[in-house]
């Protein structure tokens, strides 16, 4: 794997157009934009001055082997990815194509729907929290006697939040109240998708050894077709909690390979939610190894073949 970590991404001849906390979006042309995800890595919505090596192209490869899985399963799904190469129009320099190679995406430009369209499969995070107070989730009634992360009975569930602007925090919203952000017949399709694409990968990831236990997805509006398409990334340590199948057990917290190991140290240094913190050695060392191993099970390949058949 590269050593080398990139946290910040300037091309000459592309324009930014914006950036997310994990990634730097360019515009290629009206229609099209160059996607590109840094090494940057954030928790309890904060941004470490540090990277995480190997990181952007984990995500980026990852989300273009489920784009392919579940096109190839679900009728009917459209996905914003177009490619993994910024084209010879682009103009970039050798440099610039070695900083941004594995971790770039051509994409559709969309109109982004403001709802972060969330699925739960599993009782855990803030979903726990919510039903040992008022025995609900999200507002939705459960059964009595579930445990810490234990699956919701009857099936993953929809629960939608607001899209916030950078620095703010995304807040729970009713499916109904989604629908007056975003009108009732896009509501229901994205819902529809969130519910599909989750059940989908939840089933693939699971002959793989990797609970989903929640996730969250992105979609935007296709003007020209009126279709509702899914956007950003797929599916990801950064969008999910994926737990070990052969670890998994109920009534406690589970060992996962996503950011925990980092939230954990931010919490016993009394880090959490402070601004400009860098990771030591360790962090950085133990959370690429969770996402490499993620990308290994899911996809059934070393991040190095993965990186050679990309290019
Ligand atoms: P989080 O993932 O926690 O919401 P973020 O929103 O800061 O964090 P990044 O992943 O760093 O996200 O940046 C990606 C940004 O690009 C997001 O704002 C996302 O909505 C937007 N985006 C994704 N796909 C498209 C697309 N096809 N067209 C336009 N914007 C897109
Ligand atoms: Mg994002």
């Amino acid at each position: 794997m590269t050593s080398l970590t990139v946290t910040d991404i300037t091309l000459t001849s592309l324009p930014k157009l914006a950036h997310g906390k994990v990634r730097d979006l360019f515009t290629v042309d009206d229609k099209t934009l160059l996607f590109v995800c840094t090494d940057r890595i954030s928790a309890y919505d904060v941004i470490m001055s540090n990277g995480v090596p190997g990181k952007g192209a984990i995500l980026t490869l990852l989300t273009a082997h489920w784009f392919r899985v579940l096109t190839s399963q679900i009728p009917g799904l459209k996905t914003h990815f177009l490619g993994l190469h910024p084209p010879q129009s682009c103009h970039l320099t050798s440099g610039e194509q070695a900083l941004i190679k594995h971790r770039s995406m051509l994409v559709r430009k969309l109109k982004v729907f403001p709802v972060e369209a969330i699925v739960r499969g599993y009782l855990t995070g803030s979903g726990w929290k919510e039903y040992q107070s008022k025995g609900t989730v999200h507002g939705i009634e459960m059964p009595k006697g579930l445990q810490n992360c234990s699956a919701i009975p009857g099936g993953a569930i929809y629960t939608p939040s607001t899209k916030a602007e950078l620095g703010e925090h995304d807040e729970n919203i009713t499916p109904a109240q989604a629908a007056k952000i975003v009108g009732e017949k896009y509501a229901k399709r994205i819902e529809e998708l969130a519910l599909t694409c989750y059940k989908t990968a939840a089933a693939y990831a699971l002959e793989r050894g990797i609970i989903i236990a929640d996730t969250k997805f992105e979609f935007g509006l296709d003007e020209e077709t009126d279709e509702v398409v899914l956007i950003d990334e797929v599916l990801t340590p950064d969008s999910s909690r994926f737990w070990p199948k052969d670890k998994y057990e109920v009534g406690r917290e589970q060992e996962s390979f996503d950011k925990q190991f980092l939230r954990d140290w931010l919490t016993k240094e009394g880090l959490k939610a402070k601004e400009g913190v860098a990771m030591p050695e360790e962090v950085v060392k133990a959370t690429g190894k969770r996402y490499r191993e993620a990308f290994e099970l899911l996809t059934g390949k070393k991040l190095e073949e993965a990186m050679k058949e990309a290019d």
